[in-house]
């Protein structure tokens, strides 16, 4: 880029701020005002001496007509020459215009011949008069004039005033006087002209100040309205791309663009905000993915993932994986004692003590509460782990220092190893706490899983592997127990419940394997596969023409609040085409414990489908009837809690008889389950019970007996 480029570049107007620029154009308009008025006194001076000169012309003419009149006169004798003189002395010296303004008459030969304000003069010849240096240039004039009389002849030479004193400058004009040696003349001086030309000048100058007051005014103002308000957002933007938040943008109030601007700025600041605190649950949340936040360690699924990835690379090697399930004795019996806040700081003491022993070669996590896990890669040797172990027990093991008193806690530790213990993470992690525990139980402090295989390991772990191949294996039916309406004394509906038969272990009971697939996260799968059994089974009879009553399910709170739960439910019966008026579902009060509205939007919406609602187990849960009564639902279950003592236990009488009669102030349905004994069914009776279930009336039958019992048209005895 040569310089000239580079100059201009750099002049680019860009490169300017708003307020240099209008500075620079206040500047030029005060250049241009004063520019104008300058050329326009100019001008003004210009036209008035033009002015000046066209009025002694004109007397001059005027006069010299006159006096060429009068020669002509003499000529044709029609005036004698006393005459003739007498009448151009007076022409000449009546002649007075303006202020000062006189005539004078200079013969040819430069001899001045009349003369009114210099009447001495008279007869004079100009060369003569004492004045040589001026006098020569007005002679000059004299003799233009005579040397070309066509043309109008104005020029310069100082004279007195008529009233004296020195010599001024004058504008003279002056022509031959036609047919006659005779020049005609007049003049003005230059001084008259200032008095007028400073009056003017001075108006200008006023005239141009006030205008520059108003443009500066102006230009003020403008700034004020336009530059400073946009400075000022410009510089909220600034601090805003600075992520400074913490600011109130100005002129929101002003009507025009600058207000838009502000008010699209302030909501742009807002949507900022906005962004970083959603920014920051985000990252909140991506934190909690993946550690635990009081002990910032890795969490369980975090060292899941890295216990995976350890045994997916030693797969082909089959080199050794350790894992060390660490759990602390008792912490639960301490944080009843002292404490979350307590707790919480014996947890990161602990956490920061393992932290301190371990190398490059570990991955510490806190799995759960008080357990943490530990991950030890490039096949250690055993007695290193040995070592590892027996360091790790006793910083643990060391007294904690809380606020006030000293703690002392105890760990045991279980240890897992792939390939001999599992291949898979969960297997890995869940058989050191097993050995953990294991450990504790024997008063050990650690133990190693293979140590006690064949020994017998907790039922529930085994169950738990066997429940998800349960599912695909068709190890699970329903039985259908009905529920009977003590007004009509007719079965008015049927609940299902799921059977399992256990390949070697027998049936087992819902109440055991519901709440292990709830921990395991099998519970949807489980939930789904009971949607489908009914939908299949109502299709069935419908096929078969037996007709039935609504169907009731038992639904864990985990599936039904579901987003997709709806759909999906509408799906299920839709592939089978029965309507979903069939259907009632039983919730457990641990349900209705979600956000008020959530739940009632749910519920609504379910509702809408067709669907019955059912409040299961109610009475063992936080619920009440006060919240019950704000949701969309059909039937209350009183739990069988209630019902067992209900003859001998006076309370829970009371209990009965006071949830029937609000929940008909609230047109709710009642439901007693697990109904055994007739004494209690008389009872019901006359507490004004709608619907009972139980081992009385029924016990829970298998498809075959149910059908037989529709089939029967079954009524129980009225009184
Ligand atoms: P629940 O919903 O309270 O079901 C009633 C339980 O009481 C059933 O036990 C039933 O057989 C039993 N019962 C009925 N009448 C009497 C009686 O007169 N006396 C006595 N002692 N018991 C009676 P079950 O079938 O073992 O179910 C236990 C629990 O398992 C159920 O309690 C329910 O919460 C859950 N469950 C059962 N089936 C399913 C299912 O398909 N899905 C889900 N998610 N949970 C289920
Ligand atoms: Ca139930
Ligand atoms: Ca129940």
């Amino acid at each position: 880029m040569n310089p000239i480029q580079l100059l201009l570049k750099n002049m680019s107007l860009s490169n300017f701020s708003i307020r240099q620029k209008l500075i620079g154009l206040v500047c030029l308009l005060t250049l241009g005002i004063i520019t104008t008025s300058c050329l326009a006194f100019y001008f003004s001076y210009q036209d008035t001496l033009a002015g000046k000169k066209e009025q002694i012309r004109s007397v001059i003419q005027s006069a010299s007509s006159q006096v060429q009149l009068l020669r002509q006169k003499n000529s044709s004798y029609e005036i004698t020459d006393d005459e003739y003189q007498e009448r151009l002395h007076d022409l000449i010296y009546g002649t007075s215009y303006a202020e000062d303004g006189y005539i004078y008459l200079i013969q040819q030969e430069t001899r001045i011949s009349l003369h009114p304000k210099r009447p001495d003069l008279e007869g004079t010849y100009l060369e003569n008069i004492d004045n040589s240096a001026n006098i020569e240039q007005m002679i000059k004039g004299f003799m233009q004039v005579k040397l070309n009389p066509d043309k109008a002849h104005y020029w310069l030479f100082r004279w007195p005033k008529p009233d004296g004193g020195p010599a001024i400058e004058k504008l003279t004009y002056a022509q031959l006087v036609p047919d006659s040696d005779l020049i005609i003349g007049t003049g003005i001086y230059l001084d008259d002209l200032t008095p007028l030309y400073t009056q003017r000048a001075l108006s200008y100058v006023a005239i141009t100040l006030v205008v520059l007051l108003a443009a500066l005014s102006a230009a003020l103002l403008i700034s004020k309205n336009i530059v400073r308000p946009i400075i000022s957002l410009s510089s909220h933007m600034k601090r805003l791309s600075n992520e400074d938040f913490d600011q109130t943008i100005e002129f929101t109030d002003h009507k025009d663009e600058i207000g838009q601007m502000a008010r699209t700025l302030e909501l742009f600041r807002e949507h900022l905000i906005e962004n970083k605190r959603l920014r920051h649950i985000q990252e909140h949340v991506q934190f909690l993915e993946r550690f635990d936040p009081v002990t910032r360690l890795y969490n369980r699924r975090s060292m899941g993932e890295s216990l995976e990835r350890e045994i997916i690379r030693n797969f082909e090697s089959q080199e050794k994986v350790y894992f060390l399930f660490i759990r602390l004795d008792l912490l639960r019996n301490l944080t009843i004692e002292l404490g979350d806040e307590q707790r919480d700081q014996i947890l990161v003491e602990t956490a920061n003590r393992l932290r301190n022993l371990l190398s490059l070669n570990h991955r510490l996590a806190k799995l759960s509460e008080g357990c943490f896990g530990l991950m030890l890669i490039n096949k250690p040797h055993d007695i290193e782990i040995d070592t590892l172990i027996d360091s790790i027990l006793d910083s643990i093991v060391q007294p904690i220092q809380l606020d006030h008193i000293q703690v002392q806690i105890v760990a045991r530790i279980g240890v897992t190893s792939f390939p001999e213990d599992g291949d898979q993470q969960f297997e890995l992690i869940g058989r050191a706490e097993i050995a953990a525990k294991t450990a504790r139980k024997h008063e050990q402090s650690w133990l190693y899983f293979n140590r006690i295989k064949g020994q017998q390991t907790e039922p529930k772990m085994e169950l738990w592997q066997d429940l998800s191949t349960a599912m695909d294996q068709d190890q699970f039916y329903l039985v259908f127990q009905p529920l009977f309406d003590l007004n009509k004394n007719t079965p008015l509906s049927a609940e299902t419940l799921l059977r399992w038969n256990h390949p070697e272990l027998g049936p087992i009971s819902p109440a055991v394997f519901v709440p292990l697939a709830e921990k395991s996260g099998l519970i949807s799968r489980l939930d789904n596969w009971v949607l489908n059994a009914v939908a299949k089974q109502c299709r069935q009879w419908i096929d078969q023409g037996i007709s039935f009553p609504r169907v009731a399910i038992n639904l864990s709170g985990i599936s039904f609040l579901r987003n997709e739960f709806e759909t999906k439910i509408y799906e299920i019966f839709e592939r089978y085409a029965v309507p979903l008026h069939y259907i009632e579902l039983e919730l457990t009060e641990g349900v209705l414990i979600e956000d008020l509205a959530r739940i009632q939007d749910k519920l609504k919406r379910v509702r809408e489908t067709g669907i019955s609602i059912s409040i299961d187990d109610f009475g063992t849960g936080y619920s009440s009837l006060s919240r019950i009564k704000n949701l969309p639902v059909d039937h209350i279950k009183i739990d069988k809690s209630f019902i067992d003592d209900l003859d001998t236990n006076n309370q829970d009488l009371k209990i009965v008889q006071a949830i029937i009669l609000m929940a008909q102030g609230l047109h709710l349905k009642v439901v007693a389950e697990g109904v055994e004994t007739e004494h209690q069914l008389s009872i019901l009776r006359e507490a004004k019970c709608d619907i009972v279930q139980g081992y009385l009336l029924s016990r829970p039958l298998s498809v075959i007996d149910y059908e037989a019992l529709l089939d029967e048209d079954l009524i129980i005895e009225g009184e």
